[in-house]
């Protein structure tokens, strides 16, 4: 009887082991040089990722290098993010320019444009860079756009990077940074806390999506940026969703669930989550989107404190 209620718990463990959830993190907007020069040339980001030894994929925009004075000190902080052996390496499009407003010849210069200095450092440091992601996710404005561009992908190589959960950090940094420029820690506290439990809001919403239509936890992948509120937030968000059963993979690891080979049905421009683009119903893709979360609080806030 001992034998067997010993053999029972080791299968529990095995069944719950096997059932993790599983999550990659992708930054875009890499490097953020304005923020490396308001903090003397620290990355927080990249140094809270290291000691973490926490798998990220950085999606790079290499205008970002230029941005500032600090050309050759940009660079070597560059340099560190392609160097660190957490890191792996995608474009994001030299200038972060809209596909469907530059349209397809301009678009097909933005991705070899951005490749100039990551490609050469990433083979420096024995790195591929094979994944794209399109700047705001707009993949065009129509099929016609969607297919010259994954056509021009394709021949160069790269995959193209969805992600299924996202939580607007992208603003919600912005009124973050309001109050700490403010001296206001007691609201850029409250920001920030409110911030976590709202993506958690967003990983518990797509993940109950996810599990309806496929009927088990798929291999999630998380886009955040690389803004202030993550360089405060990030080690209290991961240990949040460590706190949620989630371990962290590469995006190699992620792309091997099945569930990226699905279609894209969505052939507009908006930058949605891969899990509504799946779905071949635009009614029922809308309705999963309008009964989401949503961060209208946060807009709001950062609307009243602008004025
Ligand atoms: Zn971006």
């Amino acid at each position: 009887m001992k034998r067997t209620g010993f053999i029972l718990v080791v299968l529990l463990f095995c069944i719950k082991n096997s059932a993790q959830k599983k999550v990659a993190i992708t930054i875009d907007d890499v490097p953020n040089s304005a923020l490396y020069n308001s903090e003397n040339f620290q990355h927080r980001l990249l140094d809270k990722i290291d000691s973490m030894h926490l798998p990220v994929t950085a999606f790079i925009n290499e205008a970002r290098i230029f941005s500032t004075d600090a050309i050759s000190k940009n660079l070597s902080l560059f340099n560190d993010w392609i160097k660190d052996e957490n890191v792996t390496v995608g474009n994001h499009g030299f200038n972060h320019a809209m596909y469907s407003s530059i349209g397809v010849d301009s678009f097909k210069t933005e991705v070899l444009k951005g490749e100039t200095i990551s490609k050469t450092l990433s083979k420096k440091y024995n790195k591929e860079e094979k994944y794209f992601r399109f700047p705001y996710n707009d993949l065009g404005k129509d099929s016609t756009q969607h297919i010259q561009a994954e056509a021009f992908l394709n021949k160069h190589h790269y995959i193209i990077t969805p992600f299924t959960v996202h939580s607007e950090d992208w603003m919600i940094t912005e009124l973050y940074a309001y109050y700490k420029l403010h001296n206001m820690n007691a609201d850029a506290k409250r920001i920030g806390d409110a911030f976590i439990k709202k993506t958690l809001e967003y990983f518990d919403y797509i993940e109950s999506i996810t599990s309806n239509k496929q009927g088990r936890d798929i291999q999630q992948i998380y886009l955040m940026h690389d803004v202030l509120l993550n360089a405060d937030y990030i080690d209290i968000l991961i240990a949040a969703l460590k706190q949620k059963g989630y371990t962290f993979i590469t995006l190699d690891e992620a792309m091997n669930d099945p569930i990226y080979q699905s279609h894209d049905y969505f052939m507009q421009q908006p930058g949605i989550s891969w899990v509504y683009r799946w779905i071949k119903d635009d009614t029922e893709r809308q309705a999963l989107i309008n009964r989401g979360p949503h961060v209208t609080e946060f807009e709001k806030e950062l609307d009243s404190v602008k004025k």
